[in-house]
């Protein structure tokens, strides 16, 4: 059984924090016991999930921040905002900020490539940079990157060359970090969901994600608090020993 506030004193910095998975992330990780900055792009969905945030351990202190995660000013400006009002820098970082902008490759254009790459891949890198040069500054011995990758990345899907591509590089960055950082003590792990009921999944049209479920060994698509579960897992020390991994959250779909 999981132990109970596991994530008791961490700070945890969340982006993609107003919707779908990134909102479950905060969720689980408030009632783990740790104080959440919820980033987004939009302020108003990072003040919503911000009103759902559990308060339930002594000294808990959660936060909503805007940030645009592909520019590295904005990431830069959160960063300091958050050692300003917490003192430290956020010893947990989960990149669930994401775009899909699909088109089949014929059609695609340069720009729809460029953005995708730039919030999804670009976002992850500045994060993942930022967080893990502000814990070696601090002196910190211990940091958890997560990044949130997709199946997608490693299996590829028609109509998403540019997702799939920024997916795969996500794995691929992350991987690397986690082998430059494990000296610093900071795991870095990403997360692959297969598909996630969010938001980002209400633009597929109905047929192709009734294909999909159809595909799921474990019958149904996944909820965000399936992905959540696992992160809270990768952030607490139950995971000390991993680093590198990339874990499929996926119901068993396109396995192996
Ligand atoms: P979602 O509900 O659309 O949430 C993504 C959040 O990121 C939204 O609040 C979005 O704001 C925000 N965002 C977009 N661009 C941003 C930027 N430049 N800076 C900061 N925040 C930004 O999607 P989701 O399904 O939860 O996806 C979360 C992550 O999981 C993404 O990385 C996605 O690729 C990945 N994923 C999802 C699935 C799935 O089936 N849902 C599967 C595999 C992987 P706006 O809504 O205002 O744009």
């Amino acid at each position: 059984m999981a132990a109970p506030f596991k994530l008791v004193s961490r700070l945890a910095l969340v982006t993609g924090g107003g919707s779908g998975i990134g909102r479950a992330v905060c969720q689980r990780f408030a009632k783990d016991g740790a104080s959440v900055v919820v980033a987004d792009i939009s302020e108003d969905s990072a003040s919503e999930t911000l009103r759902t945030l559990s308060h339930d351990q002594q000294g808990q202190e959660h936060a909503a921040l805007c940030v645009d995660v592909s520019s590295r000013q904005s990431v830069e400006q959160l960063i300091t905002l958050i050692q300003r009002q917490y003192f430290r820098p956020p010893c947990v970082c989960v990149s669930s900020a994401g775009i899909t902008l699909d088109e089949f490759l014929l059609k695609l254009e340069e720009e729809a490539f460029d953005r995708v790459l730039r919030v999804n891949l670009k976002g992850s890198f500045l994060l993942t940079q930022a967080v893990s040069k502000a814990l070696v500054a601090s002196g910190s011995s211990k940091g958890v990157i997560i990044n949130v990758g997709s199946i997608v990345g490693k299996v590829g899907n028609l109509g998403q060359a540019n997702y799939a591509a920024s997916k795969a590089g996500v794995e691929g960055l992350t991987k690397s970090a986690a082998k430059e950082l494990g000296r610093f003590g900071i795991r870095c792990n990403t997360v692959l969901p297969g598909f996630i009921a969010t938001p980002m999944t209400a633009k597929v049209p109905e047929k192709v994600l009734d294909k999909f479920e159809g595909m799921v060994p474990l019958g149904r698509l996944g909820e965000p608090a399936d992905v959540a579960d696992v992160c809270s897992f990768l952030a607490s020390d139950e995971s000390r020993y991993i680093t590198g991994a990339s874990i499929e959250v996926t119901g068993g779909l396109f396995m192996g």
